[in-house]
């Protein structure tokens, strides 16, 4: 294990809620992971000590030490910058604004090697190297959760823009005047097809007296958040009110996509994230047939695929693993 090259790496995807790392070896195999709340409220010293810990226990875990390791990625929700190693913001996680998170995580782990990158960047890089669209030129990664985020990749390579903030889809418009969204405009792809706006809606529904299966679900759970699973056990029953919802939800992802195909022209659109996931190809098929519906070029617009992701959980993980790689043999 002398060589950088041969020495697995750390893939970290933080968000809002959990820290998940993984010991990635060179052909991508998960040899081995481990997770913890973010507690983001704990502040940033501390959550960057949480994640060192997870590091060194996933470590710990595949049976390694630490000098095992070349490097490590963490994905970030938010803007941030992947040459310098700075968080610009991140609105998931209290108190991220301007932090050296690359740095900040390196001293916590002896020094190694840390990069970050998006974590939205990062599932679209994963799908490309090891998922649905390997060898594929152009696509666009759409990841469906509590927001929705996204990676677009031109050419092969993920398409950062001039201030390092390109691919935040979520925050496209697709409704006029619609809900207001969490970053104070209205009508964002968010704002109508989150996990969090399907809830809203299903809440609003409850409120007016609607029937559904939810309320019930909810309780054998042991639950108060409308999770991606209860929210998919629903979709299959076939419940009137969730049905309609998640029905309205993907016509707006449908647009979106559509507008997609218009305006970028990529071999693939690939679909993820907890949602997508939760629902698999019976959620894909609806926004599929509307997106191409909105394509201008309706005779053509099924060269474009619209696919399920592959990687599931592990998207932004193995991403992190592959960017790590990438930005080790530039070093080397
Ligand atoms: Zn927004």
């Amino acid at each position: 294990m002398a060589h950088t090259a041969d020495k697995p790496v750390v893939g970290v995807d933080l968000g809002g809620t959990k820290v998940l790392a993984g010991v990635v070896d060179r052909e991508y195999k998960v040899l081995a992971t481990a997770k913890r709340p973010t507690k983001g409220e704990t502040g940033v010293d501390a959550v960057v000590e949480r994640i060192a810990k997870t590091v060194r226990d996933a470590v710990r875990e595949a049976g390694m030490d630490f000098s095992d390791i070349a490097g490590v990625c963490s994905a970030a929700p938010g803007a941030l910058n992947p040459e310098d190693g700075i968080v610009r913001l991140a609105p998931n996680i209290e108190g991220w604004e301007d932090i050296p998170f690359a740095k900040l995580l390196s001293d916590q782990l002896s020094g190694t090697p840390v990069f970050i990158e998006n974590d939205a960047n990062l599932g679209a890089l994963g799908e490309l190297t090891l998922g649905a669209a390997q060898g594929v030129k152009n696509m666009v990664g759409i990841f469906v959760g509590t927001g929705i985020g996204g990676g677009i990749v031109l050419d092969g390579k993920i398409w950062r823009g001039s201030h390092m903030t390109a691919g935040e889809i979520g925050h496209v418009v697709v409704l006029a005047e619609g809900p207001v969204c969490g970053c104070g405009n209205r009508g964002c792809l968010e704002s109508v097809a989150s996990r969090t706006a399907i809830e809203r809606d299903i809440r609003l529904g409850l409120r007016t007296g609607r029937e559904s299966m939810v309320p019930e679900l909810l309780k054998q759970a042991g639950r108060e958040r409308m999770t991606s699973g209860i929210l998919a056990q629903a979709y299959e029953a076939r419940d009137p009110l969730v049905y309609e919802v998640i029905t309205r939800a993907q016509h707006y992802l449908g647009i979106f996509i559509g507008s997609t195909i218009n305006y970028i022209d990529p071999d693939m659109i690939v679909v993820g994230g907890g949602v997508a996931e939760a629902l698999g190809e019976a959620y894909v098929e609806p926004v599929r047939a509307v997106a191409y519906q909105y394509a201008m070029n309706r005779k053509d617009a099924r060269n474009v695929k619209i696919v399920l992701a592959k990687l599931e959980d592990h998207a932004a993980l193995l991403g992190a693993a592959v960017y790590a790689r990438q930005r080790l043999a530039r070093r080397s």
